[in-house]
């Protein structure tokens, strides 16, 4: 026997989840099947190593889902400023949420709070059905159908098959869906690291030869380093006893919060840019790094999932109404169309960026020293930076804006 759904996602990651909440509640059958068991809870003076920057765009997202008070109960830490400056010069950027007349510039939240909150919410609606550790085998086409065998031994017919399953996607892989991009051969070493003076609701960031180091500010003095270089620096970095490293990150960040007095967790992780030349094909769709990976300097890959997530909802919340087949390419193109150009948009841009950041010729750095203060000073530029960052430009979903 096979149980009928609607909407099958692969992948309880934020965006997974993200996606099944904005299903939630809605006359279809969504079943999410994930891999790993996902934590709830934890010791109350524990801190995820993984966080992110949380764009207004995403926060309204998980406010008209119904997750964000469950992230605030937990912990979100907000910052109205963020702090610039290149190490190969004098140029420094500034922004402040003031004057763009909000109260901040996004938030910075612990990836398992995230998930957390979204699993919580997803398990409160009747249509949506939470399958871990579960994990897909293969899958075949039936007449209007994918019938979707799992590892033990469950078979699931859907009309739509979603791969939320990350940057490996074995779903994009199953379905014969080519990528293009490239490695950085760069690494980024995270860290929560606790220092001297209070961080002031600041993300601080430096341009350093070997690639950006950020400081994103946490709970009390806690801030998270996300610090991209070479994988071999990387690795010393991260297997180097404490004393050294909090020296050596002091160091880089010219200790502009005083000492690094302590650090907890460290990990390395590659960073890549990778982009599918489709987001869907009969019956199929992916959202989030199954899609896209992008470099974390601007903090922007999960927002773009999150994006791709209430997009893709929208998409087929409308098609259902109007009785078409969700599942049709016809109608999965639409989401892609609509994701496609701002995803590929905001990759380039980091891109450009880490390159531009990147370069050791002269004219480069006298050329990026001067246009970061002279955008500095230029507040309408400015202000359209931060509405990008924010989230707040583009054309976004009902549920983001
Ligand atoms: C160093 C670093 C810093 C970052 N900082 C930021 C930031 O500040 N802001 C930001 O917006 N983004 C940031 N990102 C990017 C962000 O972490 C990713 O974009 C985000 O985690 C992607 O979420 P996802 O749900 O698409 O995929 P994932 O988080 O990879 O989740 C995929 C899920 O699918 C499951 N899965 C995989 N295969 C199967 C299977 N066969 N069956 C069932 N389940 C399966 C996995 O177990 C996993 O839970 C950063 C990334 C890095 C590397």
């Amino acid at each position: 026997m096979s149980e009928q759904y609607d909407v099958v996602i692969v992948g309880g990651g934020m965006v997974g989840l993200t996606l099944a909440c904005s299903l939630g509640g809605a006359a279809l059958r969504v079943a999410v099947l994930e891999a790993s068991p996902l934590a709830t809870d934890w010791p109350a003076d524990s801190i995820g190593l993984r966080v992110s920057a949380i764009t207004h765009a995403s926060r309204k997202v998980f406010d008209n889902v119904g997750a964000w008070q469950g992230m605030v109960d937990q912990r979100v830490t907000a910052y109205g400023e963020m702090h610039v400056w290149d190490a190969g010069g004098e140029g420094v950027i500034h922004f402040d949420s003031a004057e763009a007349g909000e109260p901040s510039l996004g938030s910075i939240i612990e990836n398992r709070t995230i998930q957390a909150a979204l699993l919580q919410r997803a398990e409160q609606f009747d249509n949506v059905e939470l399958m871990m550790p579960a994990r897909w085998q293969q899958w075949h086409d039936e007449q209007n159908r994918l019938c979707i065998s799992l590892e033990d031994g469950r078979q699931l017919r859907t009309k739509l098959l979603v791969g939320a399953d990350g940057a490996r996607s074995p779903v994009r892989e199953q379905a014969g869906i080519q990528t293009k991009g490239w490695g950085y051969d760069q690494h980024a070493v995270m860290a929560i690291v606790k220092t001297e003076q209070a961080h002031l609701h600041t993300c601080w960031q430096r341009f350093l030869p070997n690639g950006p180091l950020a400081f994103l500010p946490m709970h009390d003095h806690y801030s998270c380093v996300v610090w991209s270089t070479t994988p071999d620096q990387a690795a010393e970095l991260v297997a180097m006893d404490e004393t050294q490293f909090l020296a050596q990150l002091g160091e880089a960040f010219e200790n502009k919060l005083g000492q690094v007095l302590e650090v907890r967790e460290r990990g390395q992780f590659p960073l890549r840019l990778q982009h599918t030349l489709d987001y869907v094909k009969q019956r199929i769709a992916l959202v989030g790094d199954a899609a896209h990976a992008i470099h974390p300097l601007a903090g922007q890959g999960v927002n773009l999932g999150v994006l791709d997530a209430a997009a893709l909802a929208e998409t087929i919340l409308t098609s259902h109404a109007v009785r078409r087949d969700i599942g049709s390419l016809q109608n999965l193109r639409r989401y892609e169309r609509w994701r496609k150009g701002q995803n590929v948009a905001m990759m380039l841009s980091m891109d450009g960026f880490k390159r531009l950041f990147g370069s050791q010729l002269e004219p480069v750095k006298l050329m990026r020293n001067f246009g970061l203060n002279a955008t500095n000073s230029l507040t309408p530029v400015k202000r359209l930076l931060m509405e990008y960052a924010m989230g707040d430009r583009g054309d976004l979903p009902k549920l983001a804006s």
